[in-house]
């Protein structure tokens, strides 16, 4: 049986460890880190995360600035609240929550922040620092499952790593950082033949499909680690919902050396990795290295 990468231990370590940090530098330098999160429309599931971001903001040391618009709002009127996010001192990130409604360009809005507030690591800067393995903003949810990994196997040099999924937020930027920490890296998508065969010769399966456990248990080499970024929403027999990645949790936990569960795992990590890269960027507008 697999050990259980314990994602919400690891978060809550995670964000105690900023916290403390927060302290600090309120101390030193009389700066309180300040995430700005905007919402626009009513989608529940976004409701649900820019709830819980504020919540672990502030339980982090930092202010938190909600604002929430309503679904018809216009591009020009979005674009020129980030313009007074990106000229206000006190607001070091800015995160627009996505999906954002059709009649607005994800694109240009998460480009008119400040590069130097960005805390998503979407913009192309950002995405060609960390495709150099440069220092700079990696986008939160393989930040967080990169911390995992490490803690869970030490070095990655040389060991061989599928990611299946190939999305500018998470699967591509996942095998960048694998690539960096030295990892012979496969990436995997809907073309990519022998998936099952890929992906037993791998150490490290990162699993970032949206597709309801996809990934089966004999699809494991014995012994690898696994890292299960989905989440889906499924129907249970009883007419109510429940939580699944897109590994089969079940049959790969049998196989696998160390898997991270649904939920429980990456999910939670995502949201520390965020406070983790305000505290980054309040740091470096200001000119004060980030505590030990
Ligand atoms: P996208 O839909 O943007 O990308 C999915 C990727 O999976 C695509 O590259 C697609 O290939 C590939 N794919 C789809 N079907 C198959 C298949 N049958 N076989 C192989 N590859 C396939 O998803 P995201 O990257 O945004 O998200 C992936 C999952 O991670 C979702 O479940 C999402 O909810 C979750 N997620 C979780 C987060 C967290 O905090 N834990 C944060 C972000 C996402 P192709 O490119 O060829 O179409």
């Amino acid at each position: 049986m697999a050990t259980i990468i314990d994602g919400k231990a690891f978060s809550a370590n995670l964000r105690a460890e900023i916290a403390r940090k927060v302290e600090i530098v309120k101390q030193n330098h009389g700066l309180t880190p300040g995430l700005a999160v905007v919402l626009v429309g009513e989608d529940p599931a976004s409701q649900v995360y820019v709830r819980s971001k504020g919540k672990q903001t502030a339980e982090a040391g930092m202010n938190s600035y909600e604002h929430k618009l309503d679904v018809e709002t216009s591009q020009a009127d979005l674009l020129a609240l980030i313009d007074q996010l990106n000229n206000d001192p006190d607001v070091h990130g800015i995160l627009v929550q996505l999906p954002l409604p059709k009649h607005i360009d994800e694109e240009s809005v998460i480009n008119s922040i400040r590069v130097e507030k960005d805390v998503d690591g979407f913009q192309l800067s950002d995405v060609g620092r960390v495709s150099i393995g440069a220092e700079g903003i990696v986008p939160c949810t393989p930040l967080g499952s990169m911390m995992m990994l490490k803690d869970q196997l030490g070095s990655l040099s040389g060991k061989r790593a599928i990611v299946v999924g190939r999305s500018n937020i998470v699967g591509k930027p996942m095998a960048a950082l694998l690539l960096a920490e030295s990892c012979t890296v496969t990436i995997a998508h809907s073309r990519t033949e022998d998936l099952p065969g890929e992906c037993r010769r791998a150490d490290i399966v990162v699993a970032a499909v949206g597709r309801p456990e996809m990934v089966k248990g004999d699809w494991i080499k014995p012994g690898a680690t696994v890292i299960d970024v989905g989440i889906n929403r499924i129907e249970k027999e009883d007419g109510g919902t429940r939580l699944v990645g897109d590994v089969e949790f079940k049959s790969a936990s049998q196989v696998a050396g160390a898997i991270t569960p649904v939920p429980g795992g990456v999910g939670p990590m995502t949201i520390a990795c965020l406070l983790h890269n305000t505290l980054q960027q309040a740091c470096r507008l200001n000119g004060v290295d980030v505590p030990e």
